[in-house]
């Protein structure tokens, strides 16, 4: 990255080569008042558009732990997929917004209003949760939701997805993954993904096959079951963590069953 040397503390990524760095994109940065303060704040050595950056870059150096708010929505303006794989009637603030985006905002309040952030139709869901423009599923929009900002997505890795929509598939696979997808009587013999993606609960020898094919910075992302915890399924492998995931939204009638992921470290 031009002007990294400028960078306070940039020896700490020479010291972390495989650390993934996160960054609170600068249009919407919200801070704890606890983390600014004499020494702490916005560089004054670099540009505007860097600034952003290199201070997400220092508080990480210095210990802190980035987070995103699902209810904040912020993007830079040449993000893709930009803000409609994730505006939900839940969102508080967004960023990059136009005349059309703000629109939406004022739409999705409005009672009985659906919308698919898979293609992006108005009032296309039926009562049982389907698309009728895209055929998504509540799981599928709830997966997109989840994944279009994951930060696995933009290091050109494979991803296999497993008993989803081809909306889901083709939205997963623009710019962002080599995507293969199958069925879970066609799963691959072996393979390294940094995205799995589930559509429907693997059984537990389903889910051990797949966590085996899960390369490192890798995420297993499935609907919750009974039988496939992810606590099992990590056991005692210290390089894998899991855990479970909810976000509820009504106007894209996303599924309410949660989301159980596994990761495995770099
Ligand atoms: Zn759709």
């Amino acid at each position: 990255m031009p002007r990294f040397a400028d960078f306070r503390n940039s020896d700490f990524a020479a010291k972390n080569p495989k650390r993934p760095f996160r960054h609170v994109q600068g249009g919407l940065f919200i801070l704890r008042r606890d983390a600014a303060g004499p020494g702490k704040a916005f560089s004054t050595d670099l540009p505007q558009d860097y600034t952003d950056v290199e201070f997400s870059y220092y508080l990480e150096s210095t210990g802190a732990t980035l987070t995103a708010i699902p209810e904040i929505a912020a993007l830079t303006v040449k993000t893709n997929p930009g803000l409609g794989a994730v505006l939900d009637d839940t969102t508080v603030a967004a960023h990059p917004l136009s005349l059309e985006s703000v629109h939406a905002l004022d739409r999705m309040q409005l009672a009985g209003v659906t919308r698919c952030n898979l293609c992006q139709s108005w009032d296309r869901i039926s009562p049982h949760g389907q698309c009728r423009s895209c055929e998504s599923t509540g799981m599928d929009r709830k997966l997109w939701q989840i994944l279009a900002h994951d930060w696995r997505a933009h290091r050109g890795g494979s991803a296999l997805l497993v008993d989803v929509v081809g909306s889901l598939s083709t939205a997963l696979g623009a710019q962002m993954f080599g995507v293969t997808m199958t069925t879970w009587a066609d799963l691959p013999a072996q393979g390294a993904f940094a995205l799995i993606c589930a559509g429907t609960s693997p059984t537990p020898r389903d889910a051990a096959h797949l966590r085996e094919m899960l390369a490192p910075g890798g995420l297993m992302i499935w609907p919750e079951s009974a039988e496939t915890r992810p606590a099992t399924l990590v056991g005692l492998d210290p390089a894998l963590r899991g855990g479970m995931s909810q976000r509820l939204s009504r106007v894209l009638m996303t599924d309410p069953v949660r989301l159980s992921w596994i990761t495995r470290d770099l």
